[in-house]
């Protein structure tokens, strides 16, 4: 269980069993603290030589491994923001706001259950690319010869991608 505290009074919580699952619950408000995945985004970046953009991640989880450009979504935003801010932050370059591709689970990792958004979008390899802080590296890679990423998910979403676009 998540909450050993109320997030809305503070008060210690109690562990009750609530439509057949164990859920933190506050007696002092009289409901059941739920957990839910959190939302992030994730983004298949391709150019026209259908090479695809991964990053090298520089922090936990998985540093040090490759994965798409991504990140959590803030309050206030919406997932297709989400994906532009990220790509702003991570690589400094600015997208036309990206395509739905799919959406996908990341379950009991480092931040417990993870939603994942994928979109795909163009990018113009000529584009300047500036890693920010979360990455080490940014770098085009032919499609068929990227090497493996951290996150199954996104391996998923690239391989849909290829599946739409041959
Ligand atoms: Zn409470």
């Amino acid at each position: 269980m998540k909450y050993r505290y109320c997030y809305i009074c503070g008060t210690e919580t109690v562990s009750k069993k609530i439509d057949g699952r164990k859920r933190s619950y506050c007696e002092s408000c009289g409901i059941p603290l739920y957990e839910n995945p959190i939302p992030s985004v994730a983004v298949v970046l391709t150019e026209p030589d259908q090479r695809i953009l991964l990053v090298r991640r520089s922090v936990e989880p998985g540093i040090g491994e490759w994965c798409l450009p991504g990140g959590f979504i803030e309050i206030g935003e919406t997932p297709s923001q989400a994906a532009v801010r990220e790509l702003k932050e991570e690589i400094g370059i600015e997208i036309e706001p990206p395509q739905l591709l799919s959406v996908g689970s990341h379950l009991n990792g480092y931040y417990g259950d993870v939603l994942i958004i994928g979109f795909s979008a163009d990018i113009n390899p000529d584009d300047p690319l500036v890693p920010g802080d979360d990455v080490s590296e940014a770098v085009f890679f032919p499609v068929n010869e990227r090497p493996r990423m951290i996150f199954r998910v996104h391996e998923e979403f690239v391989e849909l991608w290829q599946r739409r676009n041959e």
